[in-house]
């Protein structure tokens, strides 16, 4: 069970002098049950290559399954491998547009022809996933709320269709530091929930390292890395510079004791790790 890219190139307005190819040669499987994390910088194909997962962009070339039924067919069962692909853009909460709480959750379900009784249970899972209180949200506007809790209203209005696969396109752009631990804690809380997989765009570095257990980085439409956090950070930093990604700041940390000659382990992603292994480090030294 997975999102399979294959040989996908996609160009925007092809023919015209806007012309821009967004997409070279992608080639990427997403099994049920992983969260990765795609990163990359601004207009490296992030957005374009999670668009393509639930067939909102067709590619140019090249075929993307779900569950091994290929997007672009026609028929139902092409429509419902697309509803297995919850997508979140970025700013979703642009898009809520009912009177209540309650009713944006709603919509979706609703329009899947769910009874109430269903849309009610489905509104409440979807709801506390996002860690909003169901009694004392679900009859609120949504737009009498601060932005972190709107978006996670946006949020909830996904997870409520229930989604095998659940696309984050930078769920935490715009955020103070408290609403976006609200969005990562929610997301986290609904991965080991669920078991569904969770691909999640992002631009902030730390957020990703500590959360996801496969990365994908992104340069000029071109897949450039893909690995675990610990590898990619700690030993790829010349294909992250060129890429012009940010490593976290422990990494950088790290890589400039190595380079002053200090034997650290360059994979450490959290302070806590780097400090063990910085401590250690200097153990061995003072032992010499
Ligand atoms: P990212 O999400 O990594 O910032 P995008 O996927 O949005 O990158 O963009 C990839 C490339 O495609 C960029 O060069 C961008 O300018 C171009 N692009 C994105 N959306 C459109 C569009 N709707 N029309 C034309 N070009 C686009
Ligand atoms: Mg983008």
């Amino acid at each position: 069970m997975s999102i399979t890219l294959r040989d996908v190139s996609f160009v925007y307005m092809p023919g015209t002098p806007y012309e821009r190819t967004a997409l070279k040669g992608i080639n990427l499987t997403v099994e049920r049950g992983e969260f990765v994390g795609v990163i990359g910088h601004t207009g490296s194909g992030k957005s374009t290559l999670v668009q393509h997962m639930n067939g909102l962009l067709r590619p140019t070339c090249g075929t993307v399954t779900v569950d091994g039924v290929d997007l672009a067919a026609k028929g139902e069962a092409a429509r419902a491998v697309r509803r297995r692909v919850g997508m979140v853009f970025q700013y979703p909460e642009h898009q809520l547009f009912e009177e209540t709480v309650f009713d944006d959750v709603a919509f979706g379900p609703r329009n899947l022809g769910l009874d109430a009784a269903e849309v009610e249970k489905r509104v409440r899972f979807a709801m506390e996933f996002v860690g909003l209180d169901f009694a004392a949200f679900a009859r609120r506007s949504p737009f009498r709320l601060s932005g972190g809790q709107m978006r996670r209203v946006a949020i909830a209005g996904v997870i409520a269709l229930k989604p095998d696969y659940l696309v984050l396109d930078e769920p935490s752009a715009g955020l103070d530091p408290r609403g976006r631990d609200e969005i990562f804690a929610g997301v986290l809380r609904l991965y080991a929930g669920t078991g569904m997989a969770v691909i999640l765009v992002s631009h902030n570095m730390e957020e990703v390292a500590r959360l996801v257990n496969r990365l994908v980085v992104m340069d000029r439409g071109e897949i450039c890395l893909d690995g675990s956090p610990g590898d990619i950070f700690g030993r790829c930093r010349d294909k992250l510079l060129s890429a012009e990604v940010d490593v976290p700041a422990v990494t950088a940390l790290l890589g400039r004791l190595r380079q002053g000659g200090l034997e650290v382990d360059a994979a450490a992603l959290t302070t806590e790790e780097a400090a063990r292994t910085i401590a250690a480090a200097v153990r061995r030294r003072g032992a010499c």
